[in-house]
């Protein structure tokens, strides 16, 4: 049976190079990297090297780095240890409403049960967080901000050049969740001011498991994980030296090649675009046109709903997504859609298609073969008429 995947923003498969990259450390390199015999020193070099070069790739120093065990944990460890940190300072953070859980629940239980206040900025029907909307949250006593460098949902870039300029300026954290645009878009410390920065090894062809948390020279954050002194003293257990080999190979692989997947895969997304559009009558494209990471299209069919719809291409061969994976068994139009302001029968029809290295144009022409009629069906069946150009 047919098998198309375009959902590589919820996970991308292993690069056979990366795989390749981490199989010495499941087998004969095994050593545990604090051990002082030859094991552990042979494994310590290796992850030493990685952290370096992985470092370099983002325009930091290995000191810098933090290898954790997610995205997930990166945003934890960002969120919760700044804000702790800095808690004498002031308990006020503020967040953009279309941030990943894993950085809107961590300010959520920071403010259950550390008493802080969260602000949530809004945002427009673009998808974009506006930069005076952050100036004119910051109050004196505000002593993070977070903002996604790309949104996993509709793939809508923020500008967190300029809103990281503003803390700046007035003296607040400011990190921003770059999962989904790193390996993407350029995404360098160097010339964006920020003070920590989230990536995750398997939205880039690295494995699962796997993630780094940047912290800006000289800036020290709580800890949340206890206990040995790996990683600098920041975050304590035994490394993953496979999944750390895997990640910084898959970054190697996919960082010079940002530009030129970038150019392949905003034409593909704009030939589903249109495609869908010559095809469907009353669908919205959500999010920023031009103003967002290549492989992401999300799409609202008016008369559908997005799970009955997912179901539906599943069983047609083709794995999309309503949004972020961690909603999905949630009946919950998307909170991300929702703050752009569309309704919930809107936010409740989208479809997330997120093309990667493996699509090819016969992927997309297939998907506008199968789209039409299970949209003239489905609208059909909830009584919303003929929406489908015979
Ligand atoms: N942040 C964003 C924007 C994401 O898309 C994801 C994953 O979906 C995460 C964080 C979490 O990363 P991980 O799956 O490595 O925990």
């Amino acid at each position: 049976m047919r098998r198309i995947y375009l959902d590589h923003n919820a996970t991308t498969p292993v690069h056979p190079e990366a795989l390749k990259a981490m199989l010495p450390f499941l087998e004969g390199s095994f050593g545990n990297p604090s051990s002082i015999h030859f094991y552990g020193r042979e494994a310590r070099a290796a992850l030493d090297d990685a952290r370096e070069r992985f470092a370099k790739l983002l325009g930091a120093k290995a000191g810098e780095i933090v290898f954790t065990g997610s995205g997930t944990e990166a945003d934890n460890h960002a969120v919760i240890g700044a804000a702790r940190a800095f808690r004498d300072k002031g308990r006020h953070l503020v967040v953009s409403p279309i941030e990943h859980h894993a950085v809107l629940h961590s300010a959520e239980y920071l403010q259950k049960r550390d008493g802080f206040e969260v602000m949530v900025l809004p945002v427009g029907r673009d998808g974009i967080v506006s930069p005076d909307d952050v100036r004119r949250a910051i109050r004196p006593d505000t002593t993070l901000v977070s903002v996604m460098w790309a949104n996993n949902e509709t793939g809508t870039l923020q500008p967190v050049r300029e809103i990281g300029a503003i803390c700046r300026e007035r003296g607040v954290l400011f990190h921003t969740d770059a999962v989904q645009a790193f390996g993407k878009v350029p995404v360098s410390v160097k010339d964006a001011p920020v003070d920590l920065l989230s990536v995750s090894a398997h939205k880039i062809y690295g494995p699962k498991g796997t993630g780094a948390l940047w912290v800006r020279p000289r800036l020290k954050i709580d800890s949340l994980v206890h206990g040995g002194s790996h990683e600098n003293e920041r975050r304590a257990g035994t490394e993953n030296a496979a999944g750390i080999m895997g990640f910084v190979r898959a970054a190697e692989i996919a960082l010079p090649r940002v530009a030129a997947e970038d150019a392949r895969l905003r034409a593909l997304t704009e030939r589903l675009w249109q495609g869908l559009r010559d095809r469907i009558e009353d669908i919205e494209r959500n999010g920023h046109a031009t103003q967002r990471v290549a492989n992401t299209l999300s799409v609202s069919f008016r008369g559908c709903t997005s799970d009955t719809l997912l179901m539906s291409l599943d069983l047609d061969g083709l794995a999309v997504s309503s949004g972020s994976a961690c909603a999905v068994g949630s009946l919950k139009p998307s909170p991300v859609l929702l703050a752009m302001g569309l309704g919930s029968e809107l936010a409740n029809a989208a479809v997330r298609f997120s093309l990667g290295l493996s699509t090819t144009e016969e992927d997309v022409d297939t998907v506008l073969e199968v789209m039409p009629p299970i949209i003239n069906r489905l609208r059909s069946f909830q009584g919303a008429g003929q929406f489908v150009r015979q």
